[in-house]
This record gives C-alpha cells, sequence and structure tokens, in this order.
C-alpha cells in the first residue's frame, strides 16, 4: 500500500498525539523517522522532523480529522488580544534582547543553529503569547 505524509511534527508526544487521534478513526497510519529522532533529537529539524504517513486512500479523511483537531484546538485557545481563533502555534527564534542580535545570529548562523521557542501567534492582531491556557482567568 501507498503511503503518503499527512503532516510534520517537530514533537515526539505532538507527533504521538496525531496518530492516536487518526488511529482511533480507524485510519492506518505511522510515524516514519521517529526512530531516529528518539535517538537522536538533535536530528529533529535536519531530516524535517517526525512525517505522520497515512495510507493514501485514506489520506483526505486523516487531513480532516487533524484538522477539526487544530480546529477544535483553536478554539480553545483563542487569542487573548482580540479573541480572533486565526491562532497558529510557531516556532520562533528565541526572544533576543533586540533585533539587531537576533539580525545578526541569523546572519552568522543562517538561522538553523538558533535556539527555537514555540509561541502562539494570532494573524488577525500579531499578537503573541506562549500559551493561551495560563491566561485564562475564572
Ligand atoms: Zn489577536
Amino acid at each position: 500500500m501507498n503511503f503518503v505524509i499527512a503532516a510534520t511534527y517537530d514533537s515526539y508526544i505532538d507527533a504521538h498525539l496525531a496518530m492516536g487521534n487518526l488511529l482511533s478513526e480507524n485510519i492506518n497510519c505511522w510515524l516514519k523517522d521517529e526512530n531516529t529522532i528518539a535517538i537522536h533529537p538533535g536530528l529533529i529539524n535536519a531530516i524535517g522532523g517526525i512525517k505522520l504517513m497515512v495510507a493514501e486512500p485514506q489520506a483526505e479523511r486523516a487531513l480532516e480529522i487533524l484538522r477539526n483537531t487544530k480546529r477544535r484546538y483553536q478554539e480553545q485557545n483563542p487569542c487573548p488580544n482580540c479573541g480572533s481563533i486565526n491562532v497558529e502555534y510557531i516556532s520562533t527564534p528565541k526572544k533576543a534582547s533586540n533585533w539587531l542580535v537576533t539580525f545578526v545570529n541569523v546572519v552568522r548562523h543562517g538561522g538553523a543553529q538558533m535556539a527555537v521557542e514555540k509561541v502562539y501567534h494570532c494573524f488577525d492582531c500579531g499578537f503573541e503569547f506562549e500559551d493561551a491556557g495560563s491566561n485564562t482567568k475564572t
């Protein structure tokens, strides 16, 4: 059977969560390169992350499940600034004290060796935040 890449993950945990979602929907899937990452976590960027492979005939359904999962997650984590759910969890170069330091690091190291951190980025207002959950007041 042919398998296609449905998604790539730079986190072992995210990859397994996604695979678990698909398996519970009877999607035939597996993770490519997860063993490599497990043994050499530093290679995760070099090899392009862990690939979630799904059986080609089920790929469309798999993508829909992944989209729905992501959407549910976004709805639970709206932008704390404007309330938009047009929010993406992205990798960003670790915040430097000023933009010049960031720029110099990018030039010197091509960006690839920089430490990155994950933040939520709101595409509606540009606000960035680390974890929406911790901002909710009840
Ligand atoms: Zn926003």
